[in-house]
């Protein structure tokens, strides 16, 4: 219920609630295409060229899509210890992910969308804590694993409306667990895997 309360309140949060300190999990983990003038494309899962150790090296100057870019963490959602360097789990709110994911009929309850920060952190003990209290708040996350594939770790009871929401998608389900195959992701998503879309 805290949780829920935190999301409902996440637009009026002023980002500048947290710094970032050492992290840098969203640099180095995400997609980064700047179209503007100086701009360049990041692939995930690749540092930034402009990674610096104390950040980045032109943060006065950062493209538009860093300055508009924000993870729950530092917009005060999430408790201090699962700073996404620290759980390995960078969540955010997509622009359309108050139940309407991938762009067709609703699911009826938020879906965050997640990236795991490097291989197998998604099993971590403060990963599992922070998805655990996600879900039993109501919320489902779309999670991109480091290796591309996406899984929707499902809100308590929801499993079952996230499935007939992916309709005839290729998936396969594991508890509150669905992963997307990996072939269609990679087909569906080709950032996800440092790829070009066609
Ligand atoms: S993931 Fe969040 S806390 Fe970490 S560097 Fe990015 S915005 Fe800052
Ligand atoms: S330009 Fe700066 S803020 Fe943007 S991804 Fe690169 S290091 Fe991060």
């Amino acid at each position: 219920m805290r949780l829920n309360r935190h999301l409902k309140h996440l637009q009026r949060r002023a980002p500048e609630a947290r710094v970032c300190g050492n992290c840098q999990a969203c640099c180095e983990s995400l997609v980064v295409s700047v179209d503007e003038p100086g701009g360049f494309t990041k692939k995930a899962g690749t540092r930034c060229v402009h990674q610096c150790q104390t950040g980045c090296d032109i943060y006065d100057d950062r493209p538009t899509p860093c300055r508009e870019w924000s993870c729950l963490w530092i917009r005060g959602a999430l408790p201090d210890a699962m700073r996404p360097d620290k759980s390995g789990l960078i969540l955010w709110e997509s622009a359309n992910s108050r139940g309407r994911l991938l762009g067709t009929e609703g699911v009826g309850h938020p879906v965050l969308m997640g990236r795991v920060s490097a291989p197998g952190m998604e099993r971590r003990p403060k990963a599992e804590k922070t998805l655990r209290m996600l879900n039993r708040a109501s919320v489902s996350v779309c999670l991109i694993l480091s290796s591309g594939q996406r899984v929707f770790v499902c809100a308590d009871g929801q499993t079952s409306r996230v499935q007939h929401y992916l309709g005839d998608v290729p998936m396969r389900r594991n508890g509150n667990r669905i992963y997307i195959d990996i072939n269609y992701c990679r087909t569906r998503w080709p950032a996800d895997f440092g790829e070009e879309s066609e």
